[in-house]
């Protein structure tokens, strides 16, 4: 398993000698019919032939072009903690879904260091105190220290798709990716994945709407609307699984175990050998 931050400082450290600026915020984004500009709240404007808006769920630049963002949203918030414990429980390297009382709502995941992240839903407040006895009472009868904790949060679930990847219905020049395109929950931990897959479809496309002089005008055009329709079929899929494991969740884990079997392809790190499930019924 590869934490987030690492791949991040993996992609940066490919971008050092390119202009990556920290504290400016875009506000405001213009397009033409040769190309986009974009203004920053420090007074800067940017030029360019693409603007690609990767600017995660909350996505300003989404919000300027009013391109609608629509889905579902279950009712359920969920705790996380990255924590060091000490337990007797058999330690394995897989991820492990635990059942309680016919019901999945505790996730221990292995992470780098030797951490474990545990994913945790409860009914009513959520303290790190109940996410701390929730999971004792699920790995029950095993002895769990919290040895040190090194994040806790919580987060709502959000499945959301924008209306268009492209602006300008299809035919603009401003281009959505990541989390301002797609939103879902964590389950089966698709959402950077998927944002990386959106960077990929998009690097070469855009390359070759610029470089490619030859290529008529609405050949760019279907190259760029393309993506759209390649990267959304990918976004629906994988909302849709993840929408399903996340309501699993207050089922059975065989069921849980079940949907992620169906949906593989959908599914980070899935291998034959790489979910546990503990069920206590
Ligand atoms: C608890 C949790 C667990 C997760 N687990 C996994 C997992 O196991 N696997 C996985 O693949 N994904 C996982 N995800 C999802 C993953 O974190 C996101 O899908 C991913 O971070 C989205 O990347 P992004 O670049 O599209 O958006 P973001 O990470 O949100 O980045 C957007 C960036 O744009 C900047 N920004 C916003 N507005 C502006 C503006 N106006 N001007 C300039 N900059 C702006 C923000 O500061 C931010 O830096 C998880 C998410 C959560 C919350």
């Amino acid at each position: 398993m590869i934490g987030q931050p690492e791949v991040e400082k993996e992609l940066l450290s490919r971008l050092e000698r390119k202009p990556v600026r920290y504290g400016e915020k875009v506000v405001s984004i213009l397009e033409t019919e040769t190309g986009v500009t974009v203004a920053t709240d420090l007074g800067r404007a940017v030029r360019g032939k693409y603007a690609i808006a990767a600017d995660g769920a909350r996505s300003t630049v989404r919000s300027v072009l009013n391109i609608s963002f629509t889905g579902t949203k279950p009712e359920m918030v969920w705790m996380v903690l990255d924590t060091f414990i000490d337990t007797d429980f058999p330690v394995c390297s897989e991820i492990i879904t635990f059942q309680l009382n016919g019901q999945s709502r505790v996730s221990w995941i292995p992470r780098e260091r030797g951490m474990a992240r545990f994913y945790v839903l409860l009914e009513g407040e959520t303290t790190q105190e109940r996410a701390e006895n929730s999971i004792r009472e699920h790995l029950a009868p095993y002895r769990v220290d919290f040895v040190k904790t090194e994040w806790f949060s919580t987060f709502d679930v959000r499945e959301r798709i924008a209306s268009t990847f492209v602006s300008n219905q299809g035919a603009g020049r401003i281009i959505l990716a990541g989390d301002a395109a797609h939103v879902h929950s964590v389950n089966g931990g698709q959402g950077l994945n998927t944002g990386i897959a959106d960077a990929f479809a998009l690097s070469w496309r855009v390359i070759t709407a610029i470089k490619c002089k030859q290529l008529a005008p609405g050949a760019v055009l279907d190259l760029i609307r393309s993506y759209d329709t390649e990267r959304r079929q990918v976004a629906q899929g994988v909302i849709d699984v993840a929408a399903r494991l996340v309501r699993d969740t207050v089922h059975t884990a065989k069921q849980y175990v079940a949907t992620i079997e169906k949906n593989a392809g959908y599914i980070t790190g899935k291998e034959a050998s790489s979910l546990c499930v503990i069920a206590r019924f």
